[in-house]
């Protein structure tokens, strides 16, 4: 047995000096004299140095190991990723920002915020990706989404790098104006890094339309000039119809694509939402206009669940509640008589077919995945990002059930930022009907794109290789097309 397995090192060792002998050959003209190194042949070896060098950061360590699982086996089968050193390069920020924020508050007293841009990659694009307002953030979690973003953009099939950014900075309880002087000391420095054909930040959670508004006037007070810098912009200075409607929507979309390889469709499902804010409204939203029933919905203090379902009525209570009043979700139990689940933010233990998670990262656990399940849940397509712990992905896949991750499911959002960047370029405005189309049928091509790469000998279609490596593709082409950089 000892001498099967050190004849079979040796060969494995003979076929990697081969492989460089002819890597070499081809390539060594143009990039190099010195063999190249092997890159890190298993996962766990590659995790292992990502841990070293990024310690404590647990949110981006589990995001890169996702997407090394799946993408690791596909690397061995091409090695020119694997000696250009693809995955090391990608799994490291080309630059990360971090500044202080001062600002004052209501009582003249000064606060201290941290800020934070993780430009992640350029490879197909300018850096693209949200800024998000909320006491958690931290360097770890921006690294992650960070990460994220880069295979989600390249998934669009529209020219975008990755980024994330934003600050322990939580709006809520603030004023309007603290939440103005707030947001302009926080662009005043990050003006710096960023611009329409640099880096082009959004909303994510706590950042809406007031805060995106807040941070253009005072980008275009401080560079004087107009320009599409930021997305999800007022309709009338620079906005996209749909822009706010467009991750909800995309991920409905991506569901009901995922429920049409099995011949079935969203009507007269039963679908559990966390979350209600931007990302929970419109998947809501769009849940119902496709003949679903949307049961739940909810906030960091509890959720509701309303037997009848949701209609239009209810839904623009809950918009005005959370958009404008600013209010607790529980405010809709008060009003409609339904059950409030208090200090339970999940509602994963309501039986329902479809769950869609809107709210945060990993607000699915193990055994949270496990009773949705057994209650007959079967499609799970996420909003959020990383909202599934990794135990909950594993019952997913080992259930065989319909599970759109975020990077493909949520992907919408972004999809309609490019097309807002578009139309400011072109200092166009399309339709509704129009850029609504545009993303019901990118929806549908990054779903064939996971077709593409994650169906497997028996038919099944693990959505997760097919994102991380339908988009992984695409950026690792132009890295090695555009040299080491
Ligand atoms: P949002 O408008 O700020 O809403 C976030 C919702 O999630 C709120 O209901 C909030 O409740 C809840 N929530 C946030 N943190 C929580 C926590 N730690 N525990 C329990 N509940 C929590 O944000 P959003 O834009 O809808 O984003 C939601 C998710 O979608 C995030 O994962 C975001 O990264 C992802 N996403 C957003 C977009 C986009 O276009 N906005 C695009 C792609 C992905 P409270 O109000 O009580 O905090």
């Amino acid at each position: 047995m000892k001498d099967i397995e050190i004849t079979r090192l040796f060969f494995v060792k003979d076929l990697e000096k081969i492989e460089n002998l002819l890597y070499t050959f081809v390539y060594n003209q143009t990039i190099t004299h010195k063999k190249p190194v092997a890159m890190s042949n298993s996962v766990e070896e590659f995790m292992a140095k990502i841990i070293a060098k990024n310690p404590g950061e647990v949110e981006f360590h589990q995001a890169v190991k996702e997407v090394t699982e799946s993408i690791m086996p596909f690397i061995m089968e091409n090695p020119k990723y694997r000696h250009a050193k693809i995955l090391e390069r990608i799994a490291e920020p080309e630059r990360t920002i971090i500044f202080r924020v001062p600002w004052m508050d209501e009582k003249g007293e000064i606060q201290i915020n941290r800020g934070y841009r993780i430009e992640m990659n350029s490879a197909i694009g300018p850096y693209k990706g949200g800024l998000r307002f909320h006491p958690t953030v931290n360097l770890s979690i921006l690294k992650f989404l960070a990460f994220e973003q880069v295979f989600k953009n390249s998934l669009t099939t529209l020219p975008m790098g990755g980024g994330k950014g934003g600050s322990d900075f939580d709006p809520k309880g603030k004023t309007d104006n603290e939440v103005m002087r707030f947001c302009q000391s926080f662009m005043s420095e990050l003006s710096r890094h960023i611009g329409a054909d640099t880096d082009v930040p959004a909303g994510d959670i706590g950042v809406g339309g007031r805060e995106i508004g807040f941070m253009f006037g005072q980008y275009k007070r401080l560079r004087n000039e107009f320009t599409g810098v930021l997305t999800g912009k007022g309709l009338d200075w620079g906005g996209s119809l749909i822009r706010p409607e467009a991750t909800g929507y995309g991920q409905v979309y991506f569901a009901e694509e995922m429920l049409n390889t099995r011949g079935d469709s969203l009507k007269d499902k039963i679908c559990t939402v966390s979350g209600s804010g931007n990302v929970a409204q419109y998947a809501a939203q769009k849940a119902i206009q496709m003949g679903a029933k949307v049961v739940t919905m909810s906030d960091s203090n509890g959720y509701i669940y309303d037997a009848d379902g949701l209609n239009d009525e209810k839904l623009a209570f809950v918009m005005n509640l959370k958009n404008v009043k600013r209010g607790r979700i529980k405010e809709y139990a008060d009003k409609y008589k339904c059950t409030y689940v208090d200090g339970k933010s999940t509602p994963w233990d309501v039986p329902c077919q479809v769950a869609l998670p809107s709210a945060t990262q990993n607000e699915i656990s193990g055994a949270d995945a496990a009773l949705l399940l057994k209650n007959g849940c079967f499609v799970v397509s996420e909003g959020a990002n990383m909202p599934s712990t990794p135990d909950a992905i594993t019952v997913f896949l080992k259930g065989r059930i319909l599970y759109g991750p975020g990077k493909a499911a949520n992907a919408g959002g972004v999809a309609t930022s490019g097309l807002e960047m578009s139309q400011n370029s072109m200092r166009l405005s399309w339709t509704r009907q129009e850029v609504d189309s545009r993303l019901h049928q990118i929806m549908k091509d990054i779903h064939a794109t996971c077709v593409k790469y994650g169906m497997g000998k028996d038919k099944y279609i693990n959505y997760v290789d097919g994102a991380n490596i339908g988009g992984f593709v695409k950026v690792a082409e132009a890295m090695l097309a555009q040299g080491l950089v």
